[in-house]
């Protein structure tokens, strides 16, 4: 037996985790201080109501011989697809229910996905990005090229034609860093995929946060993407599904290259590695979509948004430079002091018990910078705030 040797390639600990460990052992020498965790992007507001009433229901349908279900559809229940389509509908895309995939999560598809790809695809990555795109493609032996996001871009790195590409991450509204591409600039990546038979992985997983029409809430919004792009979603943060787990991937049939459908092998895919999301899950999410569903959804996203501009307001007092925060949850600052990343993690966590997530394990590019998120409580953002403030204002 041999293990893969290809997990030599990736940090030894996922990022978060390595966050988790610093803040343990903090927590561990320092009993009696009270750490606020503004670090990973978990939620912290619980299932909304009307998606409670779904999953109690669906727990009784279980209980009964004549609603009791088993195994479920691969891809998931119609009633789910068809809620879904109808979303896209209501954002001007229109999509057959077998384009629609639901999944345990965006993860968990994010990587999943690389089995319908060959090996020697170039894979180009935005840098500083979620790192997942990275580890899976390393983990399989991939090589990974990286585009720069930098300041000067507005985190929004561009399709460059010198760059050569078979498999492309985007990722808007971006996690780390909060920037959104515009229909317009999507467009560009759009016609440059088209141009080199290439693919766009589009995350959307923060689309819910989305509140300017010129951003894309998905990349199907854009003539030309259903021939070039798979779309991948979650109710994660759209519904506060981080734990529950449900999300879906949107894969058309115009994605065909040599007379290969993508779609056709992602359905064979998961026919073989995947049995399908709960039902229950399923009938949690789709309630999601109801009209008393999206009405108590959007109160709270606009409660994690009101937690995003306490924070920019700090940043905008103690005047250091950020992006995003208001298409995004996440707010990604420039380390004060010219401090690097993980030099700040350490000082906000030592000196005001306030844990982030540092910018350099999003990628090189992320050297220097620091992400902060909205998903905690009203309460907690502006206790930290309250700390921050104090142990920066000069
Ligand atoms: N994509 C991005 C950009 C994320 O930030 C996250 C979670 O933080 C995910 C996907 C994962 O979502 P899920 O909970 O659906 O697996």
């Amino acid at each position: 037996m041999n293990f893969n040797k290809n997990f030599n390639d990736i940090a030894e600990n996922y990022l978060f985790a390595e966050v988790a460990e610093r803040v343990a052992a903090y927590a561990k020498a320092n009993p009696d201080k009270k750490v606020l965790k503004l670090g990973i992007g978990d939620v912290t507001l619980p299932l909304a109501p009307e998606v409670i009433k779904a999953l109690h229901c669906a727990v009784d349908d279980m209980s009964k011989a004549e609603t009791f279900k088993g195994y479920g559809p691969y891809e998931g229940y119609e009633f789910l697809r068809q809620s879904i389509a109808d979303y896209y509908l209501s954002n001007g895309v229109n999509l057959q229910l077998s384009e629609i995939f639901v999944s345990d999560g965006a993860k968990s598809d994010l990587g999943n996905i690389l089995d319908i790809f060959s090996k020697d695809n170039k894979v180009l990555v935005p840098d500083p990005v979620y790192p997942v795109y990275v580890d899976t493609n390393l983990m399989a032996g991939r090589k990974v090229a990286y585009m720069d996001a930098t300041a000067e871009n507005g985190f929004l790195p561009m399709p460059d034609e010198n760059t050569d590409a078979d498999i492309i991450y985007l990722c808007s509204p971006n996690n780390p860093t909060g920037a959104a591409y515009t229909k317009a600039q999507l467009k560009q990546w759009v016609d440059y995929a088209n141009r080199r038979g290439a693919v766009i992985l589009y995350d959307a997983a923060y689309e819910c946060f989305i509140s300017d029409d010129n951003l894309a809430r998905s990349i199907y919004q854009v003539e030309g993407a259903k021939s070039c792009a798979i779309e991948f979603c979650s109710f994660s943060k759209t519904a506060g599904f981080t734990g529950t787990r449900c999300g879906y991937t949107v894969i058309p049939h115009g994605l065909e290259k040599d007379g290969f459908s993508a779609n056709r092998h992602w359905f064979r895919r998961q026919a073989t590695k995947f049995n399908g999301v709960p039902y229950i899950v399923q009938k949690g999410a789709a309630a999601v979509f109801t009209a008393q569903g999206q009405k108590e959804i959007l109160q709270n996203i606009a409660y994690y948004k009101r937690n995003a501009k306490i924070i920019a307001d700090c940043m905008d007092k103690l005047n250091i430079w950020y992006t995003g925060g208001t298409n995004s949850p996440y707010i990604w600052l420039k380390c004060p002091n010219g401090l690097k990343s993980w030099e700040f993690f350490d000082f906000l966590l030592n000196n005001a018990q306030v844990v982030g997530t540092p910018g350099a394990g999003f990628g090189k590019n992320g050297e220097g910078y620091f992400r902060l998120t909205a998903f905690g409580s009203e309460e907690t953002t502006e206790q930290a705030v309250h700390r921050i403030e104090k142990l920066l204002v000069r």
